[in-house]
């Protein structure tokens, strides 16, 4: 029996595929790559731009003869699309659709699939029931041994309330994992060959914040140091509020912990933060971006942007203009707010400003960027860095800096999940190029 996942959206989907892969695995199931030859075929949604919607509603209807020809395949619609509460009103819609599951959420497929009755008869859709699967985590065949860096979902779900996020929505409150099933999920992947790990929560700082007396996240990443085999922990994404000092000594104390971390400004403007209910000001984001870089010696910074959030004037938009041209961030993801229905910002304020405007915003943004970008990687030119290398592409080998830094280098070793220092080359605003310094030390098969 046989298996097909498409996952389209944001990291914390890619866990999920994995992890849905991995709880059929354990059924018995094996990973195709081609939906045609799959008996059960998952569909792992986003909607968090229009784009991303029309593209899962294209999958769907691809998909249809294959449930024509074959009224036996199971299909299984999970993610953002179905939200926490969507199934109802989908099942009319998608009639060919067996199974209807919410984010991060394997239960409904694992239990039609195997007709557990008392798991169906479970209706707390906003439950996180993957704890059936204890941590324990099975890669398809085609990823053991070769997989370097994986997710880990630590929290999920969000109980904040921006106004302008579709997400608490969709994913529900939050809920922290039991730190004994994260761990466990390390451990298991490491055994696979894993080398690096990302944690993930959509306020990942809050982690056990919503348990008493539950280990926090710069706790759980000193537990996590400890796994043997791991090489590198990085975790994303940050909420400006809750980024305390113990997780800057963890990251600045703990080797295996990267100095990348990524904290959202969203607005640089006072008035437009508070419509976007941040709950911070563009000084406390300043002190803590200072903060950040006098404890992590060396630390790159991402943060987010919104432009063109409903009210911002030109004077608004100057402001995170200039604060950015301040701050001079390593990364800044930068986007034109579009409406997503159902938000308060879709409900109560009118989207005024015109498209042509946000375009040229984020133009602006986007050029400022690549100025600084660009000068901070030319720091790098010339100088050895430890880099860990996942893949080959077109001919070279792709692998990142601690700092996140997307390097490639030639060579016709096989360089696949190995830490080597590297010389760069060449540097701009995206990546690097690099050199090896020496051959890396073979592997010695025991
Ligand atoms: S943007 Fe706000 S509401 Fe949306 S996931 Fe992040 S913290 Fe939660």
């Amino acid at each position: 029996m046989k298996y097909h996942i498409w996952t389209e959206g944001c990291q914390m989907n890619v866990a999920d595929s994995r992890r849905l892969g991995s709880a059929l695995e354990h059924l018995g199931y094996t990973f195709t790559a081609k939906p045609d030859d799959a008996d059960v075929i998952v569909l792992n949604t986003c909607v968090v731009r229009q784009s991303a919607e029309n593209k899962a509603y294209g999958r769907l209807h691809s998909i249809r003869p294959l449930k024509d020809k074959n009224p036996d395949l199971v299909i299984n619609l999970m993610g953002c699309l179905v939200g926490v509460r969507g199934a109802e009103k989908l099942q009319e819609k998608l009639p060919f659709v067996d199974v209807f599951s919410p984010p991060s959420d394997p239960g409904p497929l694992i239990a039609y699939l195997t007709q557990d009755e008392d798991y169906l008869a479970e209706t707390t859709a906003t439950q996180n029931r993957f704890a059936v699967m204890d941590g324990d985590i099975v890669l398809p065949e085609h990823e053991r041994g070769r997989l370097v860096s994986a997710f880990i979902p630590v929290v999920y779900g969000c109980s904040h309330a921006c106004t302008y996020c579709i997400i608490p929505y969709k994913r529900g409150i939050e809920r922290s994992r039991p730190v004994g099933e994260i761990v466990a999920e390390a451990r298991s992947l490491a055994a696979q060959g894993v080398k690096e790990i990302t944690l993930l929560g959509q306020i990942v700082d809050r982690y056990g914040k919503d348990v008493d007396d539950g280990p926090n996240l710069a706790a759980l990443l000193h537990l996590l140091h400890e796994v043997d085999g791991l090489e590198r922990i990085r975790f994303l994404t940050s909420h400006p509020n809750y980024f305390g000092e113990d997780i800057m000594e963890a990251v600045a104390e703990l080797p295996k912990v990267m100095p990348h971390i990524e904290v959202p400004i969203q607005a640089g403007d006072d008035r437009v933060l508070e419509n976007m209910k941040r709950g911070y000001t563009r000084d406390d984001y300043r002190k803590l971006v200072g903060k950040i870089r006098s404890k992590i010696p060396g630390v790159s910074i991402a943060t987010d942007v919104i432009v063109g959030f409903p009210g911002e004037t030109e004077e608004q938009f100057m402001q995170t203009y200039n604060l950015l041209a301040e701050l001079k961030m390593d990364v800044a993801h930068l986007a034109r707010y579009s409406p997503r229905e159902g938000t308060v910002s879709e409900r109560r304020m009118e989207d005024d400003v015109p498209a042509e405007e946000k375009m040229r915003r984020f133009r602006m943004l986007e050029e400022l960027q690549e100025g600084i970008v660009a000068g901070i990687n030319a720091r790098y030119l010339g100088e050895p860095v430890e880099v860990l290398f996942e893949e080959k592409v077109k001919g070279r080998w792709r692998g990142r800096t601690p700092t996140n830094k997307l390097v490639f280098v030639e060579s016709d070793e096989d360089l696949r999940g190995r830490l080597v220092t590297v010389r760069v080359t060449w540097t701009g605003p995206w990546s690097m190029q690099a050199s090896l310094i020496q051959s890396p030390t073979p592997i010695v098969l025991q």
